[in-house]
């Protein structure tokens, strides 16, 4: 293998927001500079909660559009759709075989998943750490950038290899986590995580002045009542996105007034809101592009289901070896 490989998985459940751009795409993009990077829009994993299939193939759609616009370039890394290798499943299945029960039910994901939707705990929620770690094996990647939520299941990932290897005669190399450079930012409440359905996300297609009707009443330091009071911004979700979009020069500043009561709130959110801005405008115009030639989006879909397959292909004549049913393949 000459170049190290990257995988990660993109849920294709809607507008993409900061959070998911700062939390993990960021990264994803970075890494195309120094790896072999495999990105897969994971379909399969959207459907283990409620999903309306008449919207799936435009969500499909429009996760390609955002992630290129952002800056994947599937010249480089390879694009693809999950469910359109069907080697993730298969060897999904295998994991299962050696993945113990008591494993899946620790997984925190899972427990809060179970109480969001206690209507609807499917087999594929508690299952779904394992095809996850299918993803990320199939082609035998070596790094997986993720956000710090995601940490546990990686580790169950490392478990289910060792296990597999040490069964089966080694296959896959362990997978290590690469963690963005800022801190998680919070959603608008400044409490909970940024998320579609608490209703307190900045999109990145989100127009200038949404972004400041949104910004302009964002939860900041809780303790900084009037605009005299000294700040602290280590505990100010807005100066955490300072730090995610802002130059050093805006971040010192806004440090140094913020704790000398120097500044407001308001004049801080506004440097935010330029450097925001600054970022987000031509991903944004890329987006209009893109969304203007979907065929050739398509187009890039189809081409890295090819280039996926090859690499999962080989693989899977790896596994069936060491389990002993290559004769029959
Ligand atoms: Fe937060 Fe800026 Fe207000 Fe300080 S001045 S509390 S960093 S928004």
């Amino acid at each position: 293998m000459s170049q190290k490989r990257v995988f990660s998985g993109i849920q294709p459940s809607g507008r993409l927001h900061v959070g998911n751009y700062v939390g993990a795409m960021r990264n994803m993009i970075a890494l195309q500079k120094d790896y072999f990077c495999i990105y897969g829009i994971v379909d399969y994993h959207a459907m283990t909660v409620h999903f309306d299939p008449k919207e799936m193939e435009q969500s499909i759609l429009d996760c390609a559009i955002d992630y290129m616009a952002a800056g994947i370039d599937p010249d480089r890394s390879v694009l693809m759709v999950q469910s359109t290798v069907s080697e993730h499943t298969e060897l999904a299945w295998i994991l299962n075989t050696i993945t113990p029960i008591s494993w899946l039910l620790r997984v925190p994901t899972f427990k809060e998943k179970r109480e969001q939707n206690p209507d609807y705990v499917n087999m594929g929620l508690l299952d779904y750490p394992v095809l996850m770690a299918a993803d990320i094996v199939l082609y035998k990647a070596e790094v997986v950038p993720v956000g710090d939520d995601q940490l546990p299941h990686l580790e169950l990932t490392r478990e289910i290899v060792r296990r597999f290897n040490s069964l089966f005669g080694h296959v896959f190399p362990e997978p290590k986590a690469q963690l963005g450079e800022v801190a998680r930012i919070l959603g608008l409440d400044g409490v909970n995580k940024m998320s579609k359905s608490l209703d307190n996300c900045i999109y990145l297609d989100d127009s200038r002045e949404e972004i400041w009707k949104k910004l302009s009443t964002a939860v900041t330091d809780v303790r900084r009542k009037r605009r005299t009071d000294p700040g602290n911004p280590e505990e100010c979700n807005i100066f955490t996105m300072h730090k995610a979009f802002s130059k050093k020069e805006d971040i010192d500043y806004c440090a140094r007034e913020c704790r000398a009561a120097g500044i407001g709130c308001l004049d801080c959110k506004k440097i935010l809101l330029e450097n925001m801005c600054k970022e987000l405008e031509p991903i944004q115009k890329r987006q209009a592009q893109l969304r203007e030639d979907r065929d050739a989006v398509q187009e890039i879909l189809v081409r890295g289901r090819k280039r996926a397959k090859e690499i999962a292909v080989q693989t899977m004549g790896e596994v069936y070896t060491k389990l002993g049913i290559n004769a029959y393949h």
